[in-house]
């Protein structure tokens, strides 16, 4: 059994961000040389997420919108978390929005439903973060 491991670094401009990674995940695929396996891809840092959805700017707008609905980002006074800091709304933003995803390797690819795409969700950007691509298989 093969196995590969990589990480990338994103340091967004803004505090929020989705970041299409699918074409960085391939081509880690590709250097891995798996053909048949499994590709796990988190974020390694607890304000940030990784998941799949649709590459479509307009779905992106409306989880922004929903995510502020759900965990509205000020006033900072209103979280328990924020004493040292300012970004529980971060921490549950990245909860609804998962922090890994895993996708089958078939034939050298990965093995995507329709329009899957996989992101990088960022919650409390303008520093680095780190996201693990963990590759198994042979
Ligand atoms: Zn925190």
């Amino acid at each position: 059994m093969k196995t590969f491991r990589k990480e990338l670094t994103f340091r967004t401009k803004t505090r929020r961000a989705y970041v299409n990674i699918t074409s960085q995940v391939e081509a880690s695929l590709a250097e891995s040389g798996v053909r048949e396996g499994l590709c796990l891809v988190n974020a390694m840092n607890i304000t940030a997420s990784v998941f799949i959805n649709d590459n479509e700017s307009g779905l992106h707008r409306d989880f922004e919108r929903w995510l502020e609905k759900l965990a509205p980002e000020k006033p900072h006074s209103q979280y328990d978390h924020n004493g040292y800091e300012d970004n529980a709304d971060a921490h549950l933003k990245r909860t609804v929005m998962g922090r890994e995803v895993v996708v089958a390797i078939t034939d050298g690819r990965l093995d995507f439903g329709t329009w899957e795409q996989i992101f990088y969700g960022e919650f409390d950007g303008m520093r680095d973060k780190r996201v693990l691509i963990k590759i198994i298989g042979e």
